[in-house]
């Protein structure tokens, strides 16, 4: 894949939703303009849908729960379909990586990263939901008790526009591998390439109805699948407010949901550290995908002694970060939107002007269109720990420092906003790490490492305002899935 293919992919092209199987307009005839975040020009569309959209898709995914053959399919075969959705995957990677970085503008490297773990995704998943086992329960003389673990019926998944072919994967992974049907609503800032899944789960054998998207607005596409009775599970990944509607939603038809909400995320760096090492991860940790990840390592808190020159070793890095196009594979790309740039832009702009400290900034290349949507990455040192920057989600190549003075103001800080997804903890000493990572509250510890969301296998989920339920790994077959507990008496 060259750059001549990541900028001309998809030119022009009018992308339809699928529909039970049919790739079909919206019933309005609306359609939204899908701009390039490096360029900020327009280079496709897709269909605009509202309520009507919405409960046919929705009866699409009832129908082929209830009455078609998806209901009836053995776990291995729907596991054998996942698996070769996976292998389309791998086929496609090509244009798929190059249609993720011109719909999101990130860099070709992440969107081929993107592209790599989807595949694991389906990998996973496609082995794992045959390995899903009731037990049976010891009960009173007599009887035999038993359960089994079923699936929902029709799992509406709502998706954001930062990761959409890997968030994809892991909702449609573990939905689809415990017996569901999906109707998936991406974000209207980035749905091409769940469309093109969509196309490519026809394509590997799912029958239609299972497998459908829906593209439009939030507050039209996305509230009417939140709230439709036909819908049993919802699954979000996005920013809390949304995550708040989307419950009241669902809880309309007392609906159970999964929340994904984001993060302010620590990482712990001791003075017996491995500096060196811990330099350059703490830097990706945040600039990866422009910083707009749910488990961005927004924040570094460093034990007073090392302080400086964990500053200066960062500063000397974020001066060398450069913004760019997707297609020239630089350290990050475009912000997504205007609106998101102009977010990122005020909260640096208020935290200057409070006087908070600006330790380095990197730039934006030369070269880079004048209509993208570029922001320079920037350091701030002794960030007070009230601050927006230290409490309020970014998403944006922005890293706050802190300075702390033994093990328990370090545990005291990490835990000190009101979220609490993912946590990195650098130290050599073995019993520190182990204390550390128990002691703060994410849903995710990395200890001299850091896996911004981690692999694949590994459960991934909030505390508090970063949300509650877990998404991959096995545990999210469970959440995907219901017990149901069946009782034989036989005298
Ligand atoms: P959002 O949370 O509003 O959008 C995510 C998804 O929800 C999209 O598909 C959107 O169409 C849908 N949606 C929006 N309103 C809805 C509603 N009322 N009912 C149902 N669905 C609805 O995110 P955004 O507005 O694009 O971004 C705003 C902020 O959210 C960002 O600045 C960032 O801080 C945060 N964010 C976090 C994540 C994450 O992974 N944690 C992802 C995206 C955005």
């Amino acid at each position: 894949m060259g750059a001549h293919l990541s900028t001309t992919i998809a030119q022009g092209r009018v992308f339809m939703q699928l529909i039970d199987g049919e790739a079909v307009d919206s019933l309005s005839g609306e359609r939204i303009d899908v701009v390039c975040p490096s360029d900020g020009k327009a280079f496709a569309s897709i269909p605009a849908s509202g309520a009507a959209d919405v409960d046919r898709a929705a009866k699409a995914a009832r129908r082929a729960f209830d009455d078609g053959p998806w209901g009836r399919m053995p776990a291995v075969e729907r596991g054998r379909l996942l698996a070769a959705l996976g292998r389309l995957v791998e086929r496609d990677a090509g244009e798929l990586a190059a249609l993720e970085s011109r719909d999101t503008g990130k860099p070709v490297r992440q969107g081929k990263a993107d592209v790599a773990a989807a595949i694991r995704y389906y990998e996973f998943y496609g082995g794992a939901g045959d390995k899903v086992h009731g037990d049976t329960i010891p009960f009173l003389e007599g009887y035999t008790a038993l359960t089994l673990r079923e699936p929902h019926g029709v799992v509406a998944g709502i998706l954001p526009w930062n990761y959409p072919l890997q968030i994809l994967g892991r909702v449609a992974g573990a939905a689809l591998a415990m017996g569901n049907t999906l109707v998936v609503k991406p974000a209207e800032d980035a749905s091409l390439t769940t469309i093109r899944m969509a196309e490519l789960a026809l394509e590997a054998g799912f029958p239609p109805g299972v497998f459908n998207v829906v593209t439009g607005y939030g507050a039209e596409a996305g509230a009417a699948l939140s709230a439709h009775p036909l819908v049993d599970y919802v699954t979000f990944t996005g920013s809390p407010p949304t995550g708040t509607a989307i419950q009241q939603a669902a809880a309309i038809n007392n609906r159970g949901v999964t929340m994904e909400l984001g993060g302010k995320s620590p990482q712990i760096v001791f003075a017996d550290a491995d500096i060196e090492k811990a330099l350059p991860v703490l830097v990706n940790a945040v600039i990866q995908n422009g910083g707009q990840t749910c488990s961005a390592g927004s924040r570094v808190l460093i034990e007073r002694s090392v302080y400086d020159e964990v500053a200066e070793g960062l500063a000397g890095r974020f001066e060398k970060l450069i913004a760019g196009p997707h297609q020239a594979d630089l350290d990050l790309g475009a912000l997504i939107n205007a609106k998101q740039k102009k977010r990122v832009a005020g909260m640096v702009e208020a935290a200057q002007a409070a006087g908070i400290p600006l330790l380095a900034r990197g730039s934006v290349d030369a070269d880079a269109p004048a209509g993208g949507y570029y922001f320079a990455p920037a350091l701030f040192g002794h960030v007070p720990a009230e601050a927006q920057l230290a409490q309020e989600e970014i998403f944006g190549p922005v890293l706050s420092l802190f300075a702390f003075k033994d093990e328990d103001d370090a545990v005291r800080l990490a835990n000190s906003t009101d979220y609490g997804l993912v946590a990195g903890v650098w130290t050599r000493d073995g019993a520190r790490q182990h204390r550390v990572a128990k002691r703060v509250r994410a849903g995710q510890v990395f200890v001299n490492a850091y896996g911004a969301g981690g692999g694949v296998e590994l459960p991934f989920g909030g505390f508090k305002r970063s949300g509650h339920g877990r998404e991959k790994g096995l545990e999210a077959l469970y959440a995907m899935s219901a017990t149901k507990t069946i009782v034989f008496n036989h005298g």
